[in-house]
């Protein structure tokens, strides 16, 4: 069978991957410890729940606006306003079935063949995967261990030209948990203004930071007019099945990203936008305590995984994520990963599902209990062992 060269490039996500994997030797009888899914192991919090349940009884099934409704725009624009210290009109808020649209769609509606995209490497699979189905050409930066993974500015500045056309960054960010300080960001606004590109601020984690809080680029003066924040309600809200998210961009742009939404999805499901209002207009106190408990987790992984020979991870400042650098083990990342699963039966991400620049480690999701990262550490431990 032949297919475009748009999709005929794509590949799976490389969590999904080795879920099935997982799966596969689980159906066999093996025990194995899931940490390769970003996903909240906690139900989604019991007022939104509720609040969905409701608006399906209340009849809330039928089409809405294609970019959502007044209701959830206005409450989004509030909120995600409030947070970033900036104004934002409910018209530059689009909704979508999960955070992807807000990136995917954008990038149809700015990116033209032939155009360059640099993008953060390790990242999000999904960045390169929507470059190159709108034609663009994907150009990775390497992110700095040292610098807590902030993007490679001079690398950065080697790679910016005329044909730049969209910047992606990601803070906090997926794989690594890092957050990319004001600084840096001042560096990538000042030379959206001088090159003349678009910044995709991917913010999905930005209520998920453990010690002070993630800055945004779009709160940087000037960047109103060349910025996209995409965020939603998977990660913070437990709600990731339920697929919701948005992004928020200048009017004409939201506008171009409708008409994209009304021809491929026609629009997100009504009562799960009914869902989504109740939770930034709810109790916010459930958030704050299940970040209580990302926080006890993640100090008790990065300890765990800095206790075993070989291996060293820094303390991520964001999400839910460790990004730990296997180097010393002598072995790849892929090696490893597929070692791990077979032998120690703990199911994790190598740092290469993310890019070529994320050999050399390994990704490990800390939404799991205390019980089984600290199951998963020992595993680990004894079957790292037996390669030393
Ligand atoms: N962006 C990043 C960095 C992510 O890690 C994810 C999900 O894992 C998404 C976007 C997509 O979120 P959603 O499931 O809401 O579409």
């Amino acid at each position: 069978m032949s297919f475009t060269d748009r999709v005929q490039l794509l590949e799976p996500e490389g969590a999904y991957f080795m879920m099935q994997k997982a799966q596969a030797l689980e159906a066999a009888g093996q025990r194995v410890i899931h940490l390769e899914i970003g996903q909240p192991d906690f139900p989604t919090y019991e007022n939104i729940a509720r609040a969905g349940i409701e608006a399906i009884e209340q009849g809330f099934t039928r089409y809405t606006a294609a970019a959502g409704t007044i209701g959830l725009r206005e409450a989004i624009a509030g909120d995600a306003g409030r947070r970033r210290g900036i104004e934002i009109d409910p018209r530059q808020v689009v909704v979508g079935p999960g955070a992807k649209p807000a990136l995917f769609f954008p990038t149809l509606a700015l990116v033209e063949p032939g155009d360059e995209v640099i993008y953060p490497d390790p990242g999000f699979p999904t960045y390169r995967a929507m470059i190159e189905v709108a034609g663009g050409v994907p150009v990775p930066v390497p992110l700095i261990e040292a610098q807590d993974f902030c993007l490679d500015l001079d690398a950065f500045d080697r790679l910016l030209s005329d044909r730049t056309r969209m910047v992606i960054i990601n803070s906090p960010g997926n794989p690594t948990g890092g957050v990319m300080p004001m600084a840096a960001l001042e560096h990538i606004a000042a030379r959206a203004t001088e090159y003349n590109f678009w910044v995709l601020s991917d913010e999905i984690y930005s209520r998920m930071v453990y010690d002070g809080s993630a800055p945004s680029i779009a709160a940087i003066p000037g960047m109103r007019e060349r910025c996209i924040i995409c965020d939603g309600f998977s990660k913070t809200y437990a709600m990731t099945g339920w697929r919701l998210g948005h992004g928020i961009m200048p009017e004409p742009l939201a506008e171009r990203v409708e008409l994209l939404l009304t021809h491929a999805v026609g629009c997100t499901a009504s009562f799960v936008q009914a869902a989504g209002e109740a939770a930034l207009t709810g109790d916010q106190s459930r958030v704050d305590e299940v970040m209580q408990e990302y926080r006890r987790r993640r100090d008790l992984l990065v300890d765990g995984l800095n206790a075993i020979p070989g291996i060293s991870c820094r303390m991520p400042q964001g999400a839910f994520y460790a990004f730990a650098n296997i180097t010393e083990t002598g072995q790849t990342a892929d090696w490893l990963a597929e070692y791990l699963l077979a032998k120690a039966g703990v199911a994790l991400l190598p740092g290469t599902a993310f890019g070529r620049y994320g050999e050399g480690y390994l990704r490990l999701c800390f939404a799991n209990s205390a019980d089984n990262i600290k199951l998963a550490l020992e595993k680990m431990h004894t079957a790292l062992g037996r390669i030393a």
